[in-house]
This record gives C-alpha cells, structure tokens and sequence, in this order.
C-alpha cells in the first residue's frame, strides 16, 4: 500500500538522507558551456542542507557533456573510445568546479565514480555503503558518477537516473530527489497543449510508465522514461521520490518544505 501523499510531502521536511540527481541538460547551456549560475546555486542549496545537519549525495552527470565543451568538439561523441576519453577530461574539470565551489563556502566533497559490477558484487558493495558512511558521518559531500572512462556496456548503469535510484538505496536514503528540465512528469508531451502533471503517483501502472515520453534535449541520455522508472523503483523499496525542475536548484527547498512542486512518487510501505 502507498502511504498518503499529502502526508508524505508534509514528512518531507524531515528526510535526514537525501539523494539529488541533476543532469547534462541542467548542467551546461545550450551552446555545451558550464552553466556556471545553476551550479553555483545548487551548491549553495546542498551547503545550506548539510549546514542544516542533513546527510546529502550528489549524483551528477555532465563528464562528457563538460568534456565535449573544454575540447571544443561540435557533436557529442559517439564510439566508446571517444565517449572514454572525452568522460576522463570532462570528469576532473566538472570536480574541479564543484570543489571551488563547495570550498566557497567552507564544505567538502569527495568524488565516488561507480560502475554496475561494483554495486551488484555483494563485497565490493558492502565496501561502498561504507565508503558513502564514512563520508556522511564526517559531513562531506559525496559526488557520485557513473565511471564513464572504464565502464563498457557489460559493467554499466547506462544512465544516472538508474545510477541515482541504485546510490539511494546504497545510502539507505529518504528522499530522491532528481532534478531535471520539466516541470516533473506530465501525461503527454509537456510541450503538446492541454499536457497536465502528475503532482503525486501513489501507484505506478506499466501503462503510464510506459506512456513517459523519450528526451528530446540531446544533451544527455535517459529521458523521462529513465526518470519515472528510476523514481517507481525507488518507491517500491520505501524511498519517496521527486521529480522536478532543475532550473532553479532552489527548488529543492520548496519539496523538502512540503510543497506541492514536481511529481512525487510515494513510497510504498
Ligand atoms: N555519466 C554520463 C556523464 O557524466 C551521463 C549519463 C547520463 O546523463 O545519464 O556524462
């Protein structure tokens, strides 16, 4: 049974291990540089949380996107080497960013890059939970990607949705909360006229799951489909989850203050 959804977002306020997944889209502009201004606020948002004595994880996309920029390359690559070697140059400048950043205002973050193989090994895995433990207990940051410059289609996650619904229950979180560049998840096509949003999923049907449309951005991988499975997945195991727009990261207060922002997916309990 989905616990009451009205209730939930009131709970959320009280959520002490919180998750927050952005993506390419939200992490760099149209022309593929760095937006330098959303970055900086929702680093500030997860300062101002961890200041508050909640636990937060960072999962991030944006190495090849970062990557494609500081190389000046015209399309996103496309054969693995590439996509390799592109992820290993864009990985360390995208750290180096949040780093200058979240040392601004005096917090620290620690940079795990993951692949499957790692977290579906029952000893490595164990090794991870402690790693991330260790790490929110000392109040750092940890910034979780997928290790795109060694993970071939065999040991990989595919997209940070999948990465970020896996990370949430590594870290046995309360929240996840995915930022992205629509309102949340609509019926249709946000773009088509009359598309309304879900504000609250208590239960997911296959139907309106598959219903959630493929990204059209470009600029990254997963779409909405990714988003809603990676969201219905972390319901079920008793992790509320919301989806909503990465814009303005400041967002993220308004879900943790309970307001009606974004589609929620209720836990089950
Ligand atoms: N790990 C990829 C990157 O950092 C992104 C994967 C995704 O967007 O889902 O570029």
């Amino acid at each position: 049974m989905a616990k009451d959804a009205s209730i939930e977002r009131k709970k959320l306020k009280d959520a002490k291990r919180i998750v927050i997944k952005i993506g390419t889209s939200s992490l760099v502009y149209e022309n593929g540089s760095a937006n330098l201004r959303r970055i900086g606020v929702l680093v500030r948002v997860i300062c101002d949380l961890v200041n508050r004595e909640k636990e937060v994880v960072l999962v991030t996309s944006g190495a090849i996107g970062i990557g494609k920029s500081v190389l000046n390359l015209e399309k996103r690559p496309s054969t693995v080497e590439e996509k390799q070697a592109v992820a290993a140059v864009g990985q360390s400048v995208l750290m180096h960013i949040y780093n200058q950043l979240f040392s601004e205002y005096g917090h620290t973050a620690a940079q795990l890059l993951l692949t499957r193989d790692v977290t579906e090994d029952p000893a490595s895995k164990v090794h991870v939970e402690h790693t991330f433990e260790k790490l929110l207990s000392m109040g750092i940051v940890p910034i979780v990607n997928e290790n795109d410059s060694v993970a071939v289609e065999e040991i990989k996650f595919g997209d940070n949705d999948n990465l970020s619904y896996v990370v949430a229950g590594l870290v046995k979180a309360e929240l996840l909360i995915i930022l992205t560049d629509t309102d949340g998840y609509y019926d249709k096509n946000p773009s088509k006229p009359g598309a309304e949003l879900y504000h609250n999923i208590t239960d997911l049907s296959e139907e309106i799951e598959r219903a959630a449309g493929a990204s059209e951005s470009g600029k990254g991988t997963g779409g909405m489909l990714t988003k809603v499975h990676a969201c219905r997945l972390a319901a079920d195991e008793g992790i509320n989850a919301v989806i909503c727009n990465g814009e303005d990261p400041e967002v993220i207060f308004k879900v943790i203050d309970g307001d009606e922002v974004g589609t929620m997916f209720v836990k089950k309990t």
